[in-house]
């Protein structure tokens, strides 16, 4: 996506807007599928919390991906973007018995996380195979970046608790089809990573029916120059022969499945906003944009940086700046970055908003969430309209009789 492009997209929908790159998420896919070809049977089960668009799961679906759920919300919206459900997982984490039984019936593969809920829907639905979301509690020499599922996580089951699992497992007769981990951390040592495996293949070794194993995600993926990232090539290589070993051993040519969200639509994605103000106070240039933390949270929320570059003027002297939004409170996006001069009016593009942005922005300060586009073929197709005052107002249940204008100046 070539800066004029993005110019055009902002004029043509309006500003602020999201953009996806559908041939980066396609190269991305491939990247990642080709890192593990030497698997016989892999499943990459894209992760529809990070960019829930249906065109987008619609994307995924026809490159051949599944798609990894955490609510049976997402499970319908895969459904109608016409997954298979036993392409689908469910992997929730503290949501109720009635919630996955919902999910079951809809046919979709089951995880469970917890021993409670194994050993109530193991007694009730004995017959239906469910995977087994694991925590191995790996880390790594003292730096928490690299550690891989906390002691004090509140996800996966225990690896110190095996015994007593094995032990539901017996006495409701219920099927193990899979193992799971997916610990949420950044894979930047891949030595780290391969030690959790074992823990899993561990694991693996007590049950005797097994389909698959599931490692999760946690792909690194850069955000800003100089960035690491998770050497897949690298992974791939190493992770295939121990999985392909593992397979030798267990008798049978298990699938090798992973979760990738952010791997797969971070870098795919950019978030257009324009230059409202230019403020220039006494220590700092802000400038501030039609937007704010209620469009993309990540800054504010995990203290992540999204690199900002001035489309409008991208030959411009760098200057620095302060990128902040229009939200009635702190809503910093950027700290005294380099940018090249920024004029009231400019566009600025916001890097990585492919993943976490658009599925948490909200409608705080009664701001209408923006469009979506999608970049394909070289052409821009609007994916999701712009909100209006009518989406703000449509589940309110406005009183009108309740209070009366005379009741509130009696209350003065
Ligand atoms: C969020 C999530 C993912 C995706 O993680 P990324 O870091 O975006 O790749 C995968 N699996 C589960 C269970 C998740 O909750």
């Amino acid at each position: 996506m070539k800066n004029e492009d993005l110019l055009q997209i902002a004029k043509t929908y309006g500003d602020p807007v999201y953009v996806y790159d559908s041939e980066k998420i396609i190269s991305q896919f491939n990247r990642l599928t080709k890192a593990f070809s030497s698997v016989k049977k892999l499943k990459l089960n894209y992760a529809a919390k990070a960019l829930s668009n249906i065109t987008i799961l619609r994307l995924m679906n026809s490159l051949g991906s599944g798609l990894d759920t955490v609510s049976i919300q997402e499970v319908q919206l895969g459904l109608l973007a016409g997954f298979k459900p036993e392409s689908i997982i469910f992997t929730p984490n503290g949501v109720s018995l009635e919630e996955i039984e919902a999910a079951s019936k809809l046919g979709v593969r089951i995880n469970i996380d917890n021993l409670s809920i194994l050993e109530q829907f193991g007694s009730k639905h004995p017959k239906i195979p469910v995977c087994i979301r694991i925590n191995p509690h790996v880390m790594a020499g003292g730096n928490s970046n690299i550690s891989v599922g906390h002691i004090d996580s509140k996800f996966g089951i225990s690896i110190h608790q095996i015994p007593h699992l094995l032990r539901i497992v017996e006495l409701t007769k219920m099927n193990i089809n899979g193992i799971h981990m997916h610990t949420g951390s950044d894979i930047l040592d891949i030595d780290v990573f391969l030690y959790a495996s074992e823990i899993l293949f561990d694991t693996a070794r007590n049950f005797k029916n097994l389909d698959f194993i599931d490692f999760g995600s946690g792909f690194k993926v850069p955000y800003k120059d100089g960035d690491i990232e998770t050497n897949i090539e690298e992974l791939g290589k190493k992770l295939s022969t121990r999985f392909n070993e593992f397979c030798k051993e267990y008798g049978k040519d298990l699938t090798l499945a992973f979760e990738p969200g952010k791997f797969l639509v971070s870098e795919a994605g950019v978030f257009l906003a324009k230059v409202n103000v230019v403020k220039q106070t006494t220590s700092t240039v802000f400038a501030s944009v039609d937007s704010g933390f209620n469009h993309l949270i990540r800054p504010m929320l995990y203290g992540a940086t999204h690199s900002i570059k001035n489309i409008s003027n991208p030959e411009g002297r760098e200057r620095y700046y302060s990128v902040v939004g229009y939200i009635c409170e702190t809503d910093t996006f950027a700290s005294n970055k380099r940018i090249n001069e920024i004029t009231e009016g400019d566009i600025l593009c916001f890097k990585n908003a492919g993943a976490y942005c658009f599925t948490m922005a909200s409608n705080y300060n009664s701001r209408f969430r923006p469009p979506e586009v999608l970049w394909h073929k070289g052409k821009a197709i609007l994916i999701r309209e712009r909100e209006t005052f009518d989406d703000l107002i449509r589940n309110q249940v406005d009183l009108k009789d309740l209070f009366t204008v005379k009741q509130i100046a009696k209350v003065k």
